[in-house]
Order: C-alpha cells, then sequence, then structure tokens
C-alpha cells in the first residue's frame, strides 16, 4: 500500500569513493524520524527503513549504510523552525558578530547561508546592513525567512547552484553552512559549490555536531535518515581537501546539539591554519577516531543503553506510575522506535512547536502536546528526550518538579533526576 521508494544499499564510500563503509551500529528498521503523523492518518501503517551505521577504513567517514532519496525526507511538511530554540538563536547571532568583526564585513561583502532555514542567522547580519542571500529547499521556511528580510532561493545546493550565482555575478566572502553537511546526499558537489562560490580570500564556516562526542557521549539517537553522514575533523579534513580547500580552524562547542565542532576553510594556501587543527586531528586520532575498533566498542555500549532505559521505564509502568515525553525531535523518534518505547509506557508527548502539536511521534505514535498539558496531568515522570535542552526544559518546568514530577535523562546513560 506504501507508495516509498524501496532504501538503497550503499556500495562505496560518499566522500571518497572507496570501499563500502563497514558497518558497526543497526537501530533496526524505523519509520523517517521527522515525518510526524497527522491525527487523520494514523490508521496507515508508518514506512519503515533499515538504519545501520558504517564506517569509511579509508577516509573515516562514518555514513549510514541504507539510504533514501532526499526528496522522500524533505516533504513541505517538513516541521523543524529552528528560530524555537533560544540557545541556538542566541549562539547564531554571536556567530555573525564574530564573523562581521573577524573578516571585516561591510555593505560591499555578501554572505551566503545554506540551508538558511527561516532567516534566524541571516537576520543578525541584515540588521547589521551587510548583504545577504539564503539557500532554502523548503517552502516553509524559505517564506517565513522572507518574511523577516532575508533574500533566500528555495534550491538546493551543490556545484551546479554555485556556477549559476557566479555566473550571475556573485562571489561570497563567507558562506556559512550549519547543521545540513550531514543531510547531503552528494557530498562532493556540496564542497565543490563552496570552492566554486567562494571568493578567493573568503572563508566557509561549516558547523556540524561531530562524531567524537556522538561516541564520548553515546548520543546515538542522534543517528536517522535524514542524517547520511557523522563528521570527524580526520573526515573533513580530507574532504575538504579534494576542492582545493583546507581547514584554518576548528572550534567545539559542547553544549550545541550535544557537541558541535565549527570547521572553518579557506582556499588552500590562502591563509596559515590555526594550531586548533592540528591540536584536534591529533586529538582525534588518540581518541581512536580513525579506527573501526573505536566504533565498534560504541555499538556496544549503545546495545546497553537501549536496554537499560527499556528496563527503567517498563519497572516504572509495572510500578503503576505515569510516564511522559519532552520534546518531539527527531532524535526522540530514534531513540523510542529504535529502543522499542512506545504508547504502551509513555502516554504523550509535550513540545512547544505549535507546528509539532496535534501530530503523533512516527512508529510509536505518541500524540504531540503543548507543555501546558505537563501541569495538567501531571504524570510522576517525564522522559527528555531533547536531553541536549535539558538544563533549559528543566529550569522552564519547575512547576512540574515542585508539584513532584521527576525528569529521565537517557543519555549518555539512563539517570533519573
Ligand atoms: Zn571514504
Amino acid at each position: 500500500m506504501s507508495s516509498e521508494p524501496a532504501a538503497t544499499e550503499v556500495t562505496s564510500c560518499r566522500s571518497c569513493a572507496g570501499a563500502r563503509p563497514r558497518p558497526f551500529l543497526s537501530l533496526g528498521a524505523t519509520p523517517i524520524a521527522n515525518r510526524l503523523v497527522r491525527a487523520d492518518a494514523l490508521d496507515a501503517v508508518d514506512p519503515v527503513f533499515p538504519l545501520e551505521v558504517g564506517f569509511c577504513e579509508t577516509c573515516a567517514l562514518v555514513q549510514l549504510t541504507h539510504v533514501l532519496p532526499a526528496d522522500e525526507i524533505f516533504d513541505d511538511d517538513y516541521p523543524y523552525f529552528s528560530s524555537f530554540s533560544d540557545f541556538l538563536v542566541r549562539h547564531s547571532e554571536k556567530h555573525a558578530i564574530d564573523l562581521i568583526a573577524s573578516r571585516n564585513l561591510g555593505p560591499d561583502s555578501l554572505v551566503v547561508e545554506v540551508a538558511s532555514n527561516d532567516g534566524y542567522l541571516l537576520k543578525a547580519f541584515v540588521e547589521r546592513g551587510i548583504p545577504v542571500l539564503g539557500i532554502e529547499p523548503t517552502p516553509g521556511p524559505a517564506a517565513a525567512a522572507r518574511k523577516v528580510g532575508v533574500p533566500t532561493r528555495e534550491e538546493f545546493f551543490g556545484a551546479d547552484l554555485a556556477r549559476q550565482l557566479v555566473a550571475e555575478g556573485l562571489r561570497a566572502d563567507v558562506i556559512i553552512a550549519n547543521n545540513v553537511m550531514a543531510h547531503v546526499p552528494d557530498l562532493n558537489s556540496f564542497v565543490e559549490g563552496f570552492s566554486i562560490l567562494l571568493k578567493d580570500d573568503g572563508i566557509v564556516s561549516v558547523e556540524n555536531p561531530g562524531v567524537g562526542a556522538l561516541l564520548a557521549h553515546t548520543e546515538f539517537d542522534t543517528i536517522y535518515h535524514e542524517h547520511f553522514c557523522y563528521f570527524s575533523t580526520i573526515a573533513v579534513d580530507a574532504l575538504m581537501r579534494r576542492h582545493g580547500l583546507e581547514l584554518v580552524s576548528v572550534t567545539e562547542f559542547p553544549e550545541l546539539h550535544g557537541g558541535t565542532l565549527r570547521w572553518r576553510s579557506a582556499r588552500a594556501g590562502a591563509a596559515t591554519p590555526e594550531p586548533s587543527v592540528a591540536e584536534r586531528l591529533a586529538a582525534e586520532r588518540a581518541e581512536g577516531l580513525a579506527t573501526f575498533d573505536r566504533y565498534a566498542n560504541f555499538g556496544e555500549q549503545v546495545r546497553e543503553l537501549q536496554e537499560q532505559l527499556r528496563t527503567l521505564l517498563t519497572d516504572l509502568k509495572a510500578q503503576g506510575r505515569t510516564i511522559a515525553a519532552y520534546g518531539a525531535a527527531a532524535k526522540g523518534a530514534t531513540l523510542l522506535n529504535s529502543t522499542g518505547i512506545d504508547h504502551t509506557l509513555l502516554d504523550f508527548v509535550v513540545d512547544k512547536n505549535v507546528h509539532k502539536q496535534g501530530r503523533y511521534m512516527p512508529g510509536a505514535r505518541l500524540p504531540i502536546v503543548p507543555p501546558e498539558v505537563l501541569l495538567e496531568r501531571q504524570p510522576d515522570y517525564l522522559l527528555v528526550l531533547v536531553w541536549n535542552l535539558k538544563d533549559e526544559i528543566i529550569a522552564q518546568q519547575a512547576e512540574y518538579a515542585a508539584r513532584g514530577g521527576r525528569f529521565i535523562v537517557p543519555v549518555p546513560r539512563p539517570v533519573v533526576l
């Protein structure tokens, strides 16, 4: 009954085109994590696809071993509007102010952001008189960006679009690509696009959760079908070099998305790399991020975590406790579906994003309701699926806690607070 195409198995590395990535963790067959279910579609079965990760023994890139076409994943209903995270908005504004100062940006500069979403970052440049161009393939966020004064092209970025922009007379002083590189089907075209569009003295700033933090904190729930790749600095270094770019700095943001790295690159030879590049590469090699064994060990840790969490929730339920969850994010869907947690254990999920309320988590089929419902129904326990925002959530839910509510944080190992 489903019109979904089948997943295709990866036969060679997405970055270096070398041998098939070697699998180290299977999370079973799960629904697409961001595809929330509408109330009128509850009778249909959510299609499921294999979710397995492998490691390239040639260039060290961690990647899914099965993939779906991009247009299956980013449909018009894609529910993520980034401005809803206060922390992310503050981080982005700081980033913009830093770039304007360090790159001497002015009214003759151009800042291009790939996957600019609802314009939350570029808006900070616009407000300071710096010309910008957003590139955002999803119509909802693109329209929201234009509404706040951020010119936005509704397209996917790659070498072709970069050539077209250059033909229109555009070259970028700064290209920003935050939390997008993991979603890109053709990684080499994407980075080649940077190289084409960048001015000779320009910089590319890429942010993405690092695979080192994913391993160190057992953040297996950040693995989902939309994330084709999981980057180490070692893998990014190889990718950039292939396209005439080179890393010039690496900065770590431990609090962002569970551990984000910002990699800045310039044309090879155009700038002297900061010591942070060599330091980071050495640290990652010391952590084992260039060898298969470290990843196989991570696979074992994930299976243990899942077992502990399932046991904890099943025991609480058996004692007659009520349990709800916080955060209808993709990572929540991965955690619930790969661990076998559904509506028989949890009653509902709260989320402050109005675009998600009224829908259901895929697979687990939990209704998504506004945060106010927490105080109305006062469940005994709240499983914090968006553990990266746990401090913010616990602070916001002081009243829930004051009435006896307890928080369960599942990652890096299940704890009750
Ligand atoms: Zn490779």
